[in-house]
């Protein structure tokens, strides 16, 4: 899984999945735009220690994707820091659990903006560069809960079904442009916004984390394991490969077997 030479924008990088996509990239060779939030020393030394690494060049930028202009600027920045951009993984995302009477409509605005505009926003800007280029890799990280739903969560669900449809149409639009769109549906990984969901639940239900992680994933996967953020990575690497020139339009799941029932 080669991609030397190629420029990576990963949102939402400073943690979690979009870190394990990003490493993954980083160790195949291509140049990486950070982004996400978090402290500004502690992301520093993530952007260094990736550069130095795997010898490639890293760069940071702090925007607010739930904000369309920056969205865009992100994509003319990294083009602007590195020449172009071939590799655009969307995966920064926000999530909010509530039942739908309850559900604040501020939390659907924002989880709509950041895990289902953001997508569009980003794919828009970064297509003309890759059609120019006639060679692109667009990887949105969706989830199960774009295949299945579950109760409480409704703008997530909403939007992770959403940008497998917008998957879908930019596949088509852009199959003989040399350019492959495709979504990553994880199961549950074990990340900041999993562990936020584990506190909350162990909260209202007077237990505690190990209890309500075991009752989480037995409530959904049948493989009783977290999968890894590196796994999710070197599946986009993998995407990015030329193995992988003519897989378009689709969704892979790595998720234990959960969509499998
Ligand atoms: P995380 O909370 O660890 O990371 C989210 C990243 O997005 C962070 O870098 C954060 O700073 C960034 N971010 C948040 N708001 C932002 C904004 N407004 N602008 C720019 N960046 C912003 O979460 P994660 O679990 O790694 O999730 C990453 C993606 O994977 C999300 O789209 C999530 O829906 C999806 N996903 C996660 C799981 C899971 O089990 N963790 C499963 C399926 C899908």
């Amino acid at each position: 899984m080669n991609v030397q030479g190629k420029v990576a924008l990963v949102t939402g990088s400073t943690s979690g999945i979009g870190l394990g996509v990003a490493r993954a990239l980083a160790v195949a060779g291509a140049d990486i735009m950070m982004n996400g939030f978090g402290d500004a020393a502690e992301i520093e030394a993530l952007r260094e220690g990736l550069a130095k690494e795997f010898s490639v060049r890293v760069a940071y930028d702090p925007a607010d994707l739930m904000n369309p202009e920056e969205v865009t600027g992100i994509v003319e920045t990294t083009r602007d820091t590195f020449g172009s951009l071939d590799i655009l993984v969307n995966n920064a995302g926000v999530q909010f659990v509530a039942p739908i009477e309850e559900f604040p409509a501020v939390k659907w605005d924002a989880i709509l903006a950041l895990n289902l505009s953001a997508v569009f926003h980003a794919m828009k800007a970064a297509i003309p560069g890759m059609k120019a280029n006639k060679w692109g890799r667009i990887i949105n990280i969706s989830s199960a809960h774009g295949l299945v739903a579950s109760p409480y969560k409704v703008a997530y669900v909403a939007a992770k079904h959403g940008v497998l449809g917008a998957t879908k149409v930019a596949a088509l639009e852009l199959a003989n442009e040399g350019i492959t769109v495709n979504a990553i549906c994880p199961g549950w990984v074990l990340t900041p916004l999993v562990q936020q969901q584990l506190h909350d639940r162990a909260e209202v239900s007077g237990t505690d984390v190990a209890n309500e992680t075991e009752k989480l994933l037995k409530e959904k996967q049948p493989m009783l394991k977290f999968t890894s953020p590196e796994s999710v990575g070197s599946m986009a690497a993998y995407l990015c490969s030329d193995a992988a020139e003519t897989i378009t339009g689709t969704s892979i799941s790595i998720d234990g077997g959960w969509v499998a029932q």
